[in-house]
């Protein structure tokens, strides 16, 4: 039997027991791009130069900057899912050399990247953990980022794992919930290294294997961090993806070849080449066309993004474009054989190349100068000071 409370008198009830709950918590929206940035200590000035940037990224003209501010401002964190296949983590290592500051918030603050096999801390099966609660928690929303290229369903599912996941069901799981695929890297863009002839392991590239969600491909080995970013950025911006060209790439990133930005450009149109890395050509910064450059087929923005915070880029470094961007590059001939050298018969055919770079350089430079002109003319610059008072 049950004694009487101690402070009850007797013959009186004692007063029911009531549990002290706390005040249930009320789940807190999440914050907007716009708050986030502030709690970083980012100032209004400060944001609206990262929309300028943006702009300029996205090849946008500055009268966009104030629907980018506006867009961002209020913009929530999407979830990415971060998947690593056949790859050697040069991508990740790109974007983490990110160095802008804003833009490193945007991705690795602002943007809720849930799962990363590379940056991620858990491992094992929190780390699977983490994968299936950020899908089920962003059913239909998130964006599914990969790199690396896969063994196809034809291949042996044991040449690539992940916690005892074959690399093909762990994609196809993933990617059934994903608003769309971003295949960053030429692995998993195009089947990069991993495809090479004798392609060992079955490799196939991501949009081989995705036919029912949108995938963009930012090709590269690796791509330029500010690319990976840009194109997050637009899909936090507009809610939608970029325009792509034929390879599924982003237009605004890479609708123009190397050849056409490269400041070695009016050596070729003059036919000035260089013909060893270390010749009067070399050293006086001449057209790297017939030591292997393939930047007239090459598509990517490294001339005018540059690499390493804009410090360079390869052929201001001296070395020609390999053309990695682009699908097969790694079968596609010598690195440093002149694109229109067949094998054995490089002095004859150098020769045309030469005459044919004059001809079709004094064309093709008119054509570019058009171009830039017009670029020029469609991003003019704007200020800070301007952006402010226009908002
Ligand atoms: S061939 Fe290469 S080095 Fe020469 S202008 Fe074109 S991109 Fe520049
Ligand atoms: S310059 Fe050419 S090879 Fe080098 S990173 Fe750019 S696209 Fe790739």
């Amino acid at each position: 039997m049950a004694s009487p409370h101690p402070e009850s008198p007797a013959g009186r009830l004692a007063p029911p027991l009531r549990l002290q709950s706390k005040p249930l918590r009320q789940p807190q929206p999440e914050p907007s791009l716009g708050e986030i940035l502030r709690r970083n200590g980012v100032s209004r000035r400060g944001f609206l130069k990262f929309c300028a940037a943006t702009a300029t990224l996205m090849a946008l003209p500055p009268s966009m900057v104030p629907a980018i501010a506006a867009a961002l401002e209020t913009a929530r964190r999407p979830s990415v899912i971060w998947l690593s296949f056949q790859e050697c983590t040069g991508c990740t290592e790109s974007l983490t050399r990110s160095v802008s500051p804003t833009v490193e918030n945007l991705i690795l603050d602002t943007i809720s990247l849930d799962y990363h096999h590379t940056l991620q801390a858990a491992a094992g099966e929190a780390a699977e953990h983490a994968r299936e609660e950020a899908m089920n928690a962003n059913q239909g929303q998130y964006i599914l980022v990969v790199d690396g290229s896969l063994p196809g369903p034809d291949a042996n599912p044991g040449y690539s794992t992940i916690a005892g996941i074959s690399n093909y069901e762990m994609l196809m799981d993933t990617v059934k919930g994903a608003a769309a695929v971003v295949a960053v890297g030429t692995c998993a863009a195009f089947g990069g290294l991993p495809k090479a002839d004798p392609n060992p392991s079955g490799a196939v590239a991501v949009q081989d294997l995705v036919k029912d969600k949108p995938v963009i491909n930012v090709s590269g080995c690796p791509p330029l961090p500010m690319v990976i970013t840009g194109v997050l950025a637009q899909f936090l911006t507009f809610g939608k993806l970029p325009e792509l060209d034929e390879y599924r790439r982003p237009l605004a990133f890479f609708g123009q070849a190397i050849h056409d930005r490269c400041y070695r450009r009016p050596f070729y149109d003059k036919g000035l080449f260089a013909e060893s890395f270390d010749d009067k050509g070399a050293k006086a910064g001449w057209c790297l066309y017939r030591l292997g450059c393939k930047g007239p087929m090459a598509y990517n923005a490294c001339a005018t993004m540059k690499w390493n915070s804009g410090a360079s880029w390869p052929i201001e470094s001296g070395a020609p474009c390999l053309g990695c961007s682009e699908p097969n590059f790694w079968d596609a001939g010598g690195f440093y054989d002149a694109l229109s050298v067949p094998p054995g018969r490089p002095g004859e055919a150098l020769l045309t190349a030469g005459a044919l770079g004059a001809a079709l350089g004094a064309a093709a430079g008119a054509l570019g100068r058009r171009k830039v002109k017009t670029a020029g003319l469609a991003h003019q610059a704007v200020t800070a000071d301007q952006l402010e008072q226009q908002l």
